[in-house]
């Protein structure tokens, strides 16, 4: 286990609070209250310092140039790497792959494993709850190769039904795709389980940590599971940049997903060989201040410690949970015994829009709408939710004020 899992001094979290300088603003005349983190999260300013200073002192492309700016750069991009190897205790650093997020990660396996490995009439598994970027990807792929698309469904507490993925797995199955933490339900999946089930029937497994890797220490190794993927802004990073892990005995037999500078060994017109791991995923300048940024989002976490920050999101959930389920009309979506800080909700006879709308006037941030999953909204039967999420930035103060607006705004709307 990872030394930055573990559960160490107790962190003053209204403190980190003022490490965010987002959160120090007024919306409508308000202090906002900040609840739409698993969209995007607020920046700390060490991150906002470190993209500065890089752009401002040390500005220099990697891999191509021999002078001091271009060398510092090219360790900087390199020390990032390692970084995220801890973070996500990967075995080897060229395990770890740069991306713009989770999508183009899950983009990139699709094109890349699928070329490998999927032939027609294999199967690849997918669950009832996985947000569009895991689902359309897949999509394509199963009619680009002739493959077939399945889903494990769900349960309506939002819970994986695991006797129907059981019977769902056979030889054909090649690759099982599934969310962590969903981002509409907020429901923890049971991966290391899920993963012992995919490779037992001689299935990959692809975690999407789009909504883990912000909350939980995440040990790709502990989970055995072969890609794990997640975005850098929502880790306290910036945007355009992401995290494709993979085994390195499975990305060594997938083709690159992109041609380009720096994925290359030698090029001729008649043929080109491909650089070795991670560069040959890699090609052309990549996201250098993005990578910078996202260095310094990861060693703020780390510093707070994933476990703190697990439990702290823990308590806010209970909290806030214990108060909404007092709300006449209110009804929680995604009920599972084991979820993330994400509460997704409707109330009778007003509109998830209007609750958005109307929160925003009193300064409180929230989503509405399908979250990226509509296949999740019509299994309870709704088009949308109102949703609220939370991170370690989060204080119980923002559940107070959000409970009191909510109450508010239904009496008006109803
Ligand atoms: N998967 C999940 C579970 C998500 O929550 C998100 C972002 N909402 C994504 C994938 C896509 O992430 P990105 O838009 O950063 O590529």
């Amino acid at each position: 286990m990872q030394k930055q899992n573990k559960a160490s001094s107790i962190v003053d979290f209204n403190q980190i609070r003022e490490d965010f300088p987002m959160l120090k603003k007024s919306m409508h005349g308000k202090p906002l209250v900040y609840l739409d983190s698993a969209a995007t999260a607020q920046k700390p300013q060490a991150v906002i310092d470190a993209i500065t200073n890089f752009y401002q002192n040390q500005y220099g492309t990697v891999h191509r140039a021999v002078y001091e700016l271009s060398v510092h750069a090219t360790q900087e991009y390199q020390n990032v790497r390692k970084q995220i190897q801890t973070f996500l205790n990967s075995a080897k650093p060229e395990e770890i792959i740069y991306t713009r997020g989770t999508t183009e990660s899950i983009n990139m396996i699709a094109y890349s494993f699928g070329k490998a490995f999927v032939k027609p009439g294999d199967e690849i598994l997918i669950s009832e709850m996985e947000h569009h970027s895991n689902i359309v990807p897949w999509q394509i792929l199963c009619e680009d190769r002739g493959a077939v698309l399945k889903v494990i469904p769900m349960d309506d507490k939002g819970d994986l039904v695991m006797k129907e993925y059981a019977k769902l797995l056979n030889p054909k199955t090649k690759l099982v795709a599934i969310a962590h933490v969903s981002n509409s339900l907020g429901t923890i999946n049971p991966i290391k389980e899920i993963a012992k089930m995919a490779h037992g029937a001689g299935a990959k497994i692809l975690i999407d940590g789009a909504q883990s890797a912000p909350h939980l220490p995440i040990d790709v190794q502990d989970l055995d599971v072969d890609f794990f993927v997640f975005s850098g802004h929502k880790v306290l990073g910036p945007t355009g940049i992401g995290i494709l892990y993979g085994k390195a005995s499975l990305l060594d037999q997938m083709p690159p997903a992109q041609g380009g500078g720096d994925m290359i060994e030698t090029v001729t017109f008649p043929k080109t060989t491909y650089n070795v791991l991670p560069l040959k995923f890699e090609a052309g300048t990549p996201m250098i201040a993005e990578v910078v940024g996202l260095g310094a989002a990861i060693r703020y976490m780390t510093s707070v410690g994933m476990e703190n920050i697990r439990q702290h999101e823990q308590e806010l959930l209970a909290y806030a949970t214990e108060q909404m389920k007092e709300i006449p009309g209110l009804r929680i979506i995604g009920t599972a015994d084991h979820k993330g800080g994400i509460i997704s909700f409707v109330v009778e006879g007003v509109h998830p829009l209007d609750i958005g709308t109307m929160l925003d006037l009193k300064g409180i941030a929230v989503r509405t709408g399908h979250h990226c999953a509509q296949p999740t909204m019509r299994h309870f039967g709704i088009p949308a939710t109102a949703r609220a999420s939370f991170a370690l930035y989060n204080t119980k103060d923002d559940v107070d004020r959000f409970v009191v607006a909510l109450r508010d705004v239904i009496k008006m709307l109803q």
